[in-house]
């Protein structure tokens, strides 16, 4: 029978005459007080059952590492998640993030440094399957905050006549040339019609999404495109305009803000994501320059079932093997960023990152 098992050490196997954990540390050469270890190792009686002598060494674990050994206690969560701040891991002892690890400590001692998921360093490939697997029913939950914004809005036409920024004929006849047409907002059709400018626009989408209207001071394209694949600027009309004490991430829109992906986005950068509505004559320019800017590597993979979708995920992770990776939904697909290199400050290089965008095949 090994001697170390499962992340368990048997009782027949502390006998005195045995080799017992301080030895084996001993013999592989991590530097632990064996008396320290010894002395919540003989604390327990001689009739302890496995999960009080767990919770023995344990507790020297944490005296001499500063953290749980349990791996169900350190798995990875994703709260409180800084790519900027890697969390602090010993060089001498991992933590498999998985908390169903079936793996032995001597294995964790021997195995590898990467990659490491959603905070969480995973000693095998079958235990990151299992952490990706995690992350993607957490992810299709419909009871997440991410499924359930509903943002509620009053009509445009109504908040700008609220105003009184414009009049009830300005109204109907703009409304009825946007019929005729069978196509553009209303906004744009009022200021075609010069019933409205279109400052008066952007405030009035403001009050009627609650958010503020957002200008473009210190807005670094450059900056900002390492922020979000490039992808999402095209499809979702989203424009990172600039981070603010290195801790908000100011992000416009042109129309109305799109709370699935500001959330998506606080979640993978760490930052606060304050929304905003841009003003049509700031948004196209600032977003053509946005567009011309250097992105992160990226790909958009398509899997046809969750199960190949989870196989994809693995074999990117793997492959990579970043010092970090984070996994969100944005509506009908999943965003992988993966950090190749920890990130020094609050943006990230654009060549330290890699972006993949999964969408499933089918229904
Ligand atoms: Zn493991």
């Amino acid at each position: 029978m090994p001697l170390l098992s499962r992340g368990r050490i048997h009782p027949e196997e502390r006998r005195p005459e045995g080799r017992n954990l301080p030895q084996i540390l001993d013999a592989v050469g991590a530097p632990i007080s064996g008396a320290r270890l010894d002395s919540d190792l003989n604390s327990a009686p001689d009739s302890t059952p496995g999960s009080e002598l767990d919770a023995a060494i344990e507790r020297s674990f944490a005296r001499r590492f500063g953290r749980n050994l349990s791996p169900a206690l350190n798995r990875g969560s994703g709260q409180g998640f800084e790519p900027g701040r890697p969390a602090p891991r010993s060089r001498l002892f991992e933590t498999c993030a998985n908390p169903r690890c079936g793996s032995g400590w001597l294995k964790l001692w021997r195995s590898r440094r990467a990659p490491v998921f959603e905070g969480g360093w995973c000693c095998s490939p079958e235990c990151m399957r299992a952490q990706v697997e995690s992350a993607l029913s957490r992810e299709f939950d419909t009871r997440s905050p991410a499924a359930q914004v509903r943002p509620h809005r009053i009509p445009l036409g109504l908040v700008l006549l609220e105003q009184g920024w414009i009049t009830r004929d300005q109204l109907r006849a703009a409304l009825e040339a946007q019929k005729a047409a069978g196509e553009g907002r209303l906004g744009a059709w009022l200021v075609r019609r010069q019933a409205a400018s279109e400052e008066q626009v952007a405030r009035a989408l403001a009050l009627q999404w609650s958010c503020p209207v957002l200008g473009l001071e210190f807005h670094r394209p450059e900056a900002m495109a390492a922020l979000l694949p490039r992808l999402f600027v095209e499809a979702l009309g989203a424009l990172p305009l600039r981070v603010a004490a290195g801790r908000i991430l100011y992000l416009g829109f042109e129309d109305r803000p799109d709370p699935a992906l500001a959330f998506a986005l606080e979640r993978v950068t760490g930052l606060r994501v304050e929304s905003g509505v841009v003003s049509a004559a700031h948004f196209r320019p600032a977003r053509a320059r946005l567009l011309a800017a250097r992105y992160p590597r990226s790909g958009l993979v398509e899997a046809a079932n969750g199960a190949s979708l989870a196989t994809c995920i693995l074999k990117a992770v793997e492959q990579a093997r970043p010092a970090d990776a984070r996994l969100v939904r944005v509506h009908g697909c999943l965003w992988l960023r993966l950090w190749l290199r920890p990130q020094l400050g609050p943006t990230p290089q654009p060549d330290a990152i890699e972006d993949l965008v999964f969408s499933l095949a089918g229904p």
